[in-house]
This record gives C-alpha cells, structure tokens and sequence, in this order.
C-alpha cells in the first residue's frame, strides 16, 4: 500500500474507534483467517456477578460467604470484586485475613478467624485433593448456564460451589456475525471452565472453544490455531493476554482493557466495542483493494 493510502485508512479507522498503533496492521488484517478472541472482558463485560451460592451439609450461606469474601478483599481478580460485593450487599462483616496467597489460573487462600479458607477452580480443588466429583452435577449445570462455578473449602473440607456470572456485551453476538460474514473463523480462548465457555460459545455463535488455558497457555493457543499457516489476530484485554496479542499475526486490544495489554497490541478498539474487529478488517481489504 501506499504511505497515502495508508493514511486514508488510518484516518477512516479513526473514525470507526479503530486506532491502527502499527501501519502494518492495516496491511496484514487483510490476510487474517482465524480470529481468536479472549472470554471475559473481551466478549463479556468483565464485571461479573455472584449468583448461585450452595452450601454443603453443617454450612450456612453467611457464613461461608464472609469467609470467602474475607479472603477475596486481597485478591484483584474480577471474580474477588463479585465475591466481595455480594457479601457486603447482604450487610456481613468481613474479618481479618493472614497468610494470603494466590495461585494465578488456580485460585486463592488465606487463614480467616483461625480457619483455613480456599477459594477457586475446580483444577485447584483437584490439586489439593479435594472430592470435586461430589459437586459435579451442581457445577455441570451452572457450566450449561454460562456461570463459572468456583468452589471454597473450609479447614480442608468442601464448603460450597459458588457461581458468577458475567454479561455478554450487548455487541459481541452482531461482531461474531460480521466476521463470519467476511468469511473467518472465529475461536474462543479462555481460562474458564469448559462448558461455561461453551455455553458462552454457543449465545454468540462462535465456532471453536480452547478452555481452561493456564494464564501463560494463550500463545501456545495462538500458535496452534496458525498451524497449517493460517494467519491468525487474536483479540484480549488482560495483563496475561499481552504475549498472545504480541504473538498473532494481528493483536487488538481492547481500549478499555489493560496497558500492557494496549501496548502489546497492533490495534486498540477505543471503546472497547467489538465489532470494530470485522471493521479494521474490512478496511484494510478496502484499503489494499484501492491501490492495486
Ligand atoms: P479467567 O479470568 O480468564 O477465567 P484466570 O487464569 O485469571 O482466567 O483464572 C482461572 C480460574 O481460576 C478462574 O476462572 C477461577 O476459577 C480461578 N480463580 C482465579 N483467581 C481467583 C480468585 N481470586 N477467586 C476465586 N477463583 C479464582
Ligand atoms: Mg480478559
């Protein structure tokens, strides 16, 4: 292309949100085949809500959700805020918490009120050898649902299955439409649990579904999806979305996502609306098109 035209579809993408950080994005978007795009705060708003809380046997439900909530005060995961959020809305108290410790992609742990508290996956409960398998149909069903259910142990027993829910954005399903208008392939990648993001899947028409990727797996992802040399954008938001966006063909980061993630990133969708994906890669065809 032409450093004019260039220009002329840089100043289009303005126009559309669609910010070109590297003018060689708007070459290479032309050429993308598969569009891989990060779950929670890409495709849904990031701002998840607890509900479904279900106790086990010698439980209460304020009880284990102060302790939990307790615990999830230290943690900066979105999943903390909904935990911590409810247990305020239904007026607890939250104690003291010591020895806190998060396992990034597993969950989190802490010592509230002289017991021991553990929070998270299903894969972190399986890990500390916890009878998962008791709370299967329970899980299955919020799955189906498109709630991520989290389990919490207290002093080394299975306490509860929690869920969380958050909102697809009201765009997602029209963005996924027009890519598969331009005839792409479009795939999810997630750190949730496989039929939450399924369930995901298949509200907004998405094709493929790579679940329950640790938070350092998305570029093994991305490098997969390009065997056979497809060429591959991949679409996130968060702080361990940064290697695979640097990795694909194309990376676009959502504008309202994190710096690292905008910085790592070949585009940034400025209001964070997806649909700008199928935009800048209809610009960059129409862009190419015009200088031939
Ligand atoms: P994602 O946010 O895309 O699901 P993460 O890798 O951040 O990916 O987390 C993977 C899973 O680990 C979460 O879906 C959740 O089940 C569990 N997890 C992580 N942090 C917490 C936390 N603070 N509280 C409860 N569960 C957590
Ligand atoms: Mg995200």
């Amino acid at each position: 292309a032409t450093p004019t035209s260039i220009m002329v579809g840089t100043g289009r993408g303005a126009e559309l949100g669609v910010l070109f950080r590297k003018g060689e994005a708007l070459q290479s978007l032309k050429g993308v085949e598969v569009v891989a795009l990060d779950k929670t705060g890409t495709l849904t708003k990031g701002r998840p809500e607890l509900t479904d809380l279900i106790v086990a046997p010698g439980f209460s439900d304020a009880e284990v959700l102060g302790l939990v909530a307790a615990v999830e005060t230290r943690s900066e995961h979105p999943i903390a805020e909904a935990i911590v959020e409810a247990a305020k809305a239904r007026g607890l108290g939250l104690a003291p918490v010591d020895g806190f410790d998060a396992v990034p992609g597993y969950g989190v742990s802490a010592g509230v009120q002289g017991r021991r508290i553990e929070v998270g996956a299903d894969r972190y409960m399986q890990r500390l050898g916890y009878p998962v398998a008791d709370f299967a149909a329970a899980a299955a069903r919020l799955g189906d649902e498109g709630k991520s259910p989290l389990y919490a142990a207290v002093d080394g027993r299975l306490a509860a299955i929690i869920a969380v829910a958050d909102p697809i954005k009201p765009s997602t399903p029209q963005a996924i439409a027009a890519l598969h208008a331009l005839g792409l392939k479009v795939a999810m990648i997630t750190g949730d649990n496989r039929r939450t993001a399924e369930a995901i899947a298949r509200q907004v028409g998405i094709d493929q579904v790579v679940a329950e990727v640790l938070p350092d797996g998305k570029v093994e992802v991305v490098k997969r999806l390009r065997d056979g040399g497809r060429q591959v954008a991949f679409v996130g938001d968060g702080i361990n979305d940064a290697p695979a966006l640097a990795e694909a063909d194309v990376g676009l980061a959502i504008g309202t996502g994190t710096d690292i993630a905008i910085e790592s990133a070949d585009v940034v969708l400025m209001s964070g609306d997806l649909r700008g994906v199928a935009n800048a890669i209809a610009l960059s065809k129409a862009t190419i098109r015009n200088i031939k």
